[in-house]
């Protein structure tokens, strides 16, 4: 069994869900378990329609026409999905009616794109004689949180979805397409895991089905070297180990979304990033234990940070400083990325400002604090056993460059060495450092 997630762009229209059904055929044979995205830009099309109807506007002409277009051009008959635009009128009638839409509403409003996806997909499966049947996430027993636009998977959710879909090994009549980045809480109200949440359905479902691939269908070859905006000769990484493919995801790689690994990193199954445009080429592996180790895997930047130090002779053989320091984050819930302490000063990067005053005043009580906005976090995921040779060829280079490293973090067991610099800077160290680790024939071997 394998689950194949196929993303927005895989199945934006009535060609590329033709597409998609010819992928899915050919992987019978491993008896897939689908996950699907909202067609295209489905999500940000209800978010706005959500918008506009707390102006007052009640439009859902762009998102009914898109899928009955889709439908038709693909010769479904639009029967089955004809009554959820009727309950998207009246949700939407109801958030112009209120004058409100709270994450609750919104978590409601978005789950219409992945329903309406995994009807069509379904659909025209069977219609192409690949009997399929459409399901929400929840039917199949994926329960989360409460925390709306951000929810977190209920432990029980894998009992529940291998008492739901495991069976199927056995007894495979039909190919469950299920509704990827929504669920419901206990209350049976609907939640979503965050933008890009789809990746987590399936990992979710794989794990809990012990499938043998997770396959994460996207329109990109894979996992990149770098952000290909930045460099052209950006190219796929082969294969990634876990650790390394979430460092990426939460440094700016806009590939995977950042948690959505977990599961199958827990079960130890196996990932396979693969592009729906290009399915003949082999993609990303992400696993326990990558076969291929080069000297770095991939670089990334995060932009737009704000660097922090703090000075305290107070900190000087003291014990707790960091504990009270630290505590001021959380009080205002603000996450810190990167994290260098020496002596006397301890340097933090965050990329959100929100609360920044209030955090400024408090930690001012007990120290000195200079604030630096316009930051990179320059990150270099590879192989930690030959650091000092990726530092090595880091710093030459940044000094040929004349750059100058604000921060810098490493942890003893961690794969991602992280770097600061000026954000307008960072473009130039991505591509000089690319061209240095993989496109320098040597230093690539
Ligand atoms: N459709 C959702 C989004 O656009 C979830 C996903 O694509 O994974 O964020
Ligand atoms: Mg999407």
């Amino acid at each position: 069994m394998i689950v194949m997630k196929f993303g927005g762009s895989s199945v934006r229209d009535a060609e590329r869900i033709e597409c998609v059904s010819e992928i899915i055929r050919q992987h019978l044979a491993r008896h897939p378990v689908i996950v699907v995205s909202a067609l295209g830009s489905t999500t940000n099309n209800l978010i706005a329609a959500g918008k506009a109807a707390l102006q007052g506007r009640v439009d859902l002409t762009t998102i009914k026409q898109h899928h009955l277009k889709t439908a038709q051009d693909l010769g479904l008959s639009v029967t089955e999905i004809e009554p959820l635009f009727e309950d998207l009128e009246n949700l939407l009638k109801g958030i112009c009616l209120l004058d409100e839409l709270s994450p609750k509403t919104l978590d409601h409003l978005v789950s219409f794109g992945e329903r309406l996806a995994a009807i069509i997909v379904a659909a025209y499966l069977t219609m192409c004689k690949i009997p399929a049947k459409p399901f929400n996430a929840w039917e199949l027993g994926v329960i989360t949180n409460s925390t709306f636009g951000d929810a977190e998977i209920s432990p029980e959710s894998y009992d529940h979805i291998a008492a739901a879909l495991g069976s199927l090994k056995q007894c495979y009549d039909f190919t469950p397409v299920v509704t990827g980045f929504i669920a419901k809480d206990k209350n049976g109200a609907i939640t979503t895991f965050g933008r890009g949440g789809s990746d987590l359905t399936a990992s979710l479902l794989g794990a809990a089905l012990k499938v043998e691939e997770i396959q994460v269908w996207k329109d990109v070859d894979g996992i990149l070297t770098t952000d290909p905006k930045i460099v052209t000769a950006a190219r796929p990484v082969l294969e990634i180990s876990f650790e390394e493919a979430s460092e990426l995801a939460y440094f700016g790689a806009k590939v995977l979304h950042p948690l959505s690994m977990q599961p199958a990193m827990n079960s130890n199954i196996r990932v396979r990033v693969k592009n729906s445009y290009n399915p003949g080429h082999p993609g990303t592996i992400i696993s326990g234990d990558p076969q291929q180790n080069g000297l770095v895997k991939a670089i990334t930047c995060k932009r737009n940070v704000t660097l922090i130090d703090i000075v305290s002779s107070r900190m000087l053989g003291q014990y707790g400083f960091l504990a009270s320091l630290f505590q001021v984050f959380a009080k205002h819930q603000i996450s810190v990325d990167m994290v260098a302490t020496s002596e006397i000063s301890v340097s933090l990067t965050l990329n959100q400002e929100q609360a920044l005053d209030a955090v400024l005043a408090e930690l001012g009580a007990f120290s000195r604090v200079n604030l630096g906005r316009g930051k990179a976090i320059l990150g270099i995921v590879g192989n930690i056993k030959r650091s000092s040779e990726i530092l090595d060829g880091t710093f030459n280079i940044l000094h040929a460059h004349g750059i100058n490293v604000q921060m810098i973090s490493q942890g003893a067991s961690k794969v991602n060495i992280g770097l600061i610099v000026e954000d307008s800077e960072v473009e130039l160290c991505v591509k000089e450092l690319h061209r240095y680790f993989f496109e320098d024939q040597r230093i690539a071997a």
